[in-house]
Order: structure tokens, then sequence, then C-alpha cells
């Protein structure tokens, strides 16, 4: 089954405890848990899944007919690509055919950030965007409505060229998904953000 076959919704669970699983796996300090089912949306809506030179437990399972340069990064990144359905070449019948040594790139990726943040998936990725609607977050709690209010507040600069050092804005919906949830405690208590504070942030943590 893939999302697009179904529409009922799911409970996403409470945005607070999502938000620290979150963090803890984009610091590298774990993994997310993502209630998929037989969902299969982010394994076939053409993405470049990064593998980084240390996962070799990943890299062991992986042919090398599969595997490209990442570009822009040094020798050993690199990236697995997609079919003409935009199907990972990973993925099976049943799903990840590598499930238990997955890249990172994989073990860190929630499209609940979406719901979170109320960052728009990308156009191009219709089963993710359809995935993406069933999500919902449990009644909230004092603690999770600041949360979202912190995530929202952040995601809603992130449109803007003059929030990044470089001026460009991410091209994909998912990295400024991910630097809204790297960033949400500047949306503690501040609203609104300013562009410049995400900026003055972003390169402090670049450097
Ligand atoms: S490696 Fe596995 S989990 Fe990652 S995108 Fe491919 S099929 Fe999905």
């Amino acid at each position: 089954m893939t999302a697009t076959d179904d529409d009922t919704t799911l409970s996403a669970g409470r945005v607070a405890p999502w938000l620290e699983q979150m963090m803890a796996a984009l610091r590298g300090a774990g993994e997310t848990d993502v209630p998929c089912g037989e969902c299969v949306a982010c394994c076939s809506s053409r993405q470049f899944v990064h593998v980084e030179p240390d996962e070799r437990a990943a890299l062991a399972r992986i042919p090398e007919e599969v595997r490209f340069p990442t570009p822009g990064m040094p020798a050993g990144h690199v990236v697995l690509g997609y079919d003409e359905q935009g199907r990972c070449p990973m993925l099976g019948d049943r799903g990840c055919t590598i499930y238990e040594d997955r890249p990172r790139a994989c073990r860190v990726y929630d499209c609940r950030m979406f719901v979170a943040t109320g960052v728009e998936p990308d156009r191009d990725q219709p089963a993710i965007v359809r995935q993406v609607r069933r999500w919902r977050f449990e009644p909230e709690t004092a603690e999770d409505a600041g949360v979202l209010a912190a995530l929202r507040s952040v995601a809603a600069v992130l449109d803007d060229p003059a929030a990044y050092p470089g001026g460009r804005v991410p091209s994909r919906a998912s990295q400024r998904a991910a630097i809204a949830v790297g960033l949400h405690e500047l949306g503690r208590g501040a609203t609104p953000i300013a562009p410049a504070a995400v900026r003055v942030e972003l390169t402090r943590r670049s450097g």
C-alpha cells in the first residue's frame, strides 16, 4: 500500500515528546520512530538518500552500481538514486530490503515534521503530501501549544532569503522543516521571529 491508497487519519502522538525524539535524531543521538505502517511514500518520492562514509553497515548492503558520488562532498559520500517510478533501489515489495541497516538519512526522516512546522511538502512528492494530510497531533497540552507556536514561528521566516547567510532559500521543503526543528528554541516566547535572528543562528551553527 502507498499513502495515496488510504485517506484515514493517523495519530501523530503528542508534539512535545515527538520534538524531543526528532531533536535527538538530528543530533545523532537516536532515531525517529515513525509508525509508517505499510506506507512507503518517503522511499518512493524521487529522493536522493545521502550515505556518509562511516555508515559501514548500510554501505555493505548497498550494491556499488546504485551508489553515486554526492555532489559537493568529499570522496566517500554517496547518494542512492531512484528509478523511473521514483523508488529507492533498496525498496522491495515488502518495504525496505535493508531496513535494519538503512542509512542515517532514512533513520532521521519523519514526515510528521511537515505537520509540526506547518511547512508544506513539495508538490512533486504527492505521496508524501497525501501522507502528511493524514497525520493529526493529539489534543494539545500547554506545553504542546508552545512547541507548535515556536516551530511555526521559526518556519514562517524560512521562505525569506534574508534568513540565510548565503541568501539562498533551501530548495527542498524537507530541508526547511528540518531547519525549523533545529532552530525552534528561537521561537519560544518571542514571536514574531525576525529573519535576521534566524540568519545569526544559522551562521553560528555552521561556524
Ligand atoms: S534505503 Fe530503505 S528506508 Fe531508505 S529510502 Fe531506501 S528503501 Fe527507504
